[in-house]
């Protein structure tokens, strides 16, 4: 049964993240809700937008996160990216990186040199995903998702693409590891793809439109920065593509804990937060230089 449609809104109006990245955010600031996209936190998204040369370091420098993951996904331009964990490495167009924040990690996001050099359009994601309380002081970790490791299935009549970051479309399974089921799909389609996209009906489902237009269980067409949030009551999301559309389909399954958010933490506790910014504070999230 299709999911009916709770909300069709758009972002936030812009805001900088250092002076790199000037994003608009759609949840949870811009929808007041912290959980009603739940295991998924938080989500900003740069639309495309043009960047003059510079051979200066641009993004934002070294900080930290705790309590869960950051998924950055480029789609124009690149950002380099390190982390006290000793990782590192630049996200191209296509490309994900996975970071688990875990119990703590510092890190900064810039522009990757090259590209800043020469100028030219970024766009991107960045979405926050939750973790379980049992999982929020697992070891940092990261996982770089390229290209060639993000599987890929191919509609028929070649309209297009479902590119699996995390959990399935159909048989097909993406290459990112969860702690909780999360499934995000990159949708490249062309006009008059229709693709199915099955989801357990307590899963909180949305999607992004981040190119063309698309109509999704029925609606009206939506268009690039706009953000569907589908009820929780039916088992599936219906996107018909109108023109060439990317869009970022997003569900996962609700993770019932109490959460307290402060700055680069997501917790479960207030006291665990305060404990959060004292370990930062005390240096036990490590060393690293912008
Ligand atoms: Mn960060």
């Amino acid at each position: 049964m299709k999911r009916t449609i709770e909300r069709v809104f758009k972002g936030m109006p812009e805001h900088w993240v250092g002076n790199g990245f000037h994003v608009s955010n759609y949840f949870p600031a811009a929808t007041d809700f912290e959980k009603r996209m739940s295991p998924f936190f938080l989500l900003d998204y740069q639309k495309p937008e043009e960047y003059e040369p510079t051979t200066m370091k641009r993004g934002v420098g070294t900080h930290p996160h705790r309590g869960f993951e950051t998924v950055t996904i480029a789609y124009q331009g690149s950002v380099a990216h390190h982390d006290s964990a000793g990782n590192g490495g630049v996200i191209n167009p296509g490309e994900v990186q996975w970071m688990t924040a875990g119990k703590g990690i510092l890190h900064n996001e810039f522009h990757e040199a090259s590209f800043a050099k020469k100028g030219g359009i970024l766009h991107m994601i960045q979405i926050w995903v939750n973790l379980p309380k049992k999982d929020k002081l697992a070891i940092p970790n990261y996982q770089a998702l390229t290209n060639s490791s993000i599987a890929e299935v191919a509609l028929s009549r070649d309209l297009g693409l479902v590119r699996v970051i995390s959990g399935a479309y159909e048989e097909t399974k993406g290459p990112a590891r969860t702690f909780s089921p999360a499934h995000m799909l990159d949708l490249r389609l062309k006009p008059g793809a229709k693709v199915r996209l099955p989801t357990p009906k307590d899963y909180n489902t949305a999607l992004l439109v981040l190119q063309g237009k698309v109509k999704a269980n029925g609606s009206a067409a939506v268009s690039e920065g706009e953000f569907i949030l589908f009820k929780n009551d039916g088992d599936e999301v219906i996107v018909d593509s109108v023109t060439d559309s990317i869009v970022m389909f997003l569900s996962g399954a609700p993770i019932e804990e109490p959460l307290v958010h402060y700055g680069p933490f997501v917790m479960n506790s207030v006291d665990e937060i305060n404990q959060a910014i004292e370990d930062y504070n005390s240096g036990k999230f490590g060393h690293l230089k912008d």
